[in-house]
């Protein structure tokens, strides 16, 4: 074959091939339009049976060379790739998205800005034992410009004969303690039947990993008007943690944090394994704070300081991290928890890298 030969189906081929992606492109045009029509009707986007008409009648009009197999194949790629199209349209409604609302949620509790871009440290016993045990770490708050105290009041424990915590007590505890203070309270619940009788106890209700796809829980947290922390789950994925937020807005409730605190993996070495990249990907996929608890992913006093400075230093709009005054005699987590002179030594570490500035400076 001439050269000149080569070089004029050459262009044909070009040409065909603009001419295809022209098509395809109008084709998932069109693929869309209907996808939002569906949408709006409440319709699945996704119809086998219209599939299985449309891959039927190209089949019967193929006349080759390609056979209808190969005809099947490569139109089940265009018809995967348009449904792709209109989950990711579906997607970009989320609630949570940055596609929705390009800003960053801020939420205000008692003169502290969660997501305000200065980063908060969220710090306090794992469970609240004793109006003592909290003032403790109440007052070395205050001494050290913090505002958030954490603190379990009900526990979700491996073990049914493992401490289970003070229920309403310790709620009523970090309530005395949070107005006397000034400090912004968090604390798991894990009832929806008690959501309303917190909001009148704490500023915060925290949503802990063993519950993060408890959806009559989420639902019902999205019905009440107060901040939410959300954790990520022992196994879930980002996806998921991402509809797990998404369940609680869907109900009208706005003020959701997210927390990424470790994942089950292989790995031995951590009591889980911090997903740090998490982070900076929630950032960038919802508009809400995310915060990162060191304590919970790595179950070890060494790896908290550097954990903190690595979620601070992707982007984490704040670290939770467990204090009690006395570990050695705590109900839970006894082995992980630091002790006072051990949290302000972090502090110190924190605020000498500069990624961290005192919260009521
Ligand atoms: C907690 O923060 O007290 C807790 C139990 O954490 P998680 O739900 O992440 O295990
Ligand atoms: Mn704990």
């Amino acid at each position: 074959m001439a050269h000149d030969q080569i070089e004029t189906m050459r262009k044909q081929i070009d040409e065909i091939n603009l001419q295809i992606l022209s098509l395809i492109n109008r084709r998932a045009e069109l693929v869309q339009e209907l996808g939002k029509e569906k949408v709006k009707q409440g319709v699945n986007p996704f119809d086998p049976e219209r599939e299985r008409q449309m891959l039927t009648q190209l089949v019967e009009n193929n006349n080759g060379p390609f056979s209808d197999n190969t005809i099947r194949h490569l139109f089940k790629q265009i018809f995967q790739a348009s449904l792709d199209l209109m989950n990711d349209d579906n997607k970009k409604v989320l609630l949570v998205s940055r596609k929705k609302q390009p800003e960053d949620t801020v939420i205000t509790v008692k003169g502290v800005e969660f997501g305000g871009g200065r980063p908060i440290l969220i710090a306090g016993p794992c469970s609240v034992e004793s109006y003592e045990q909290v003032r403790s770490v109440a007052e070395n708050h205050v001494k050290r410009g913090l505002r958030v105290l954490r603190g379990g009041a009900y526990k979700p424990r491996t073990s049914p004969y493992d401490f289970q915590g003070l229920g309403v007590e310790g709620l009523e505890i970090l309530k005395r303690i949070g107005d006397e203070f000034n400090l912004v309270t968090i604390s798991e619940i894990v009832n929806p039947a008690d959501l309303e009788l917190a909001t009148r106890y704490i500023d915060v209700i925290q949503i802990g990993a063993r519950n993060m796809q408890n959806f009559e829980l989420l639902k019902a947290a999205g019905r009440i008007n107060h901040p939410i922390l959300l954790k990520r789950g022992l196994s879930a994925t980002i996806e998921e943690f991402i509809y797990a937020a998404e369940y609680i807005l869907s109900e009208g409730n706005k003020q959701v944090m997210l927390c990424e605190r470790g994942i089950r993996t292989y790995e031995k070495a951590t009591r889980n394994t911090l997903d740090i990249s998490a982070v900076p990907l929630l950032k960038q996929e919802t508009h809400l704070p995310v915060f990162v608890d060191v304590t919970h992913s790595t179950g070890r006093r060494d790896l908290l300081l550097p954990t903190a400075k690595a979620g601070l230093a992707v982007g984490a709009d704040g670290v939770m991290i467990e204090v009690h005054p006395d570990p050695d005699v705590a109900l839970s987590d006894a082995k992980q928890q630091v002790n006072i002179p051990q949290f302000n030594h972090i502090l110190d570490e924190l605020l000498a890298s500069g990624l961290y500035k005192e919260e009521t400076a």
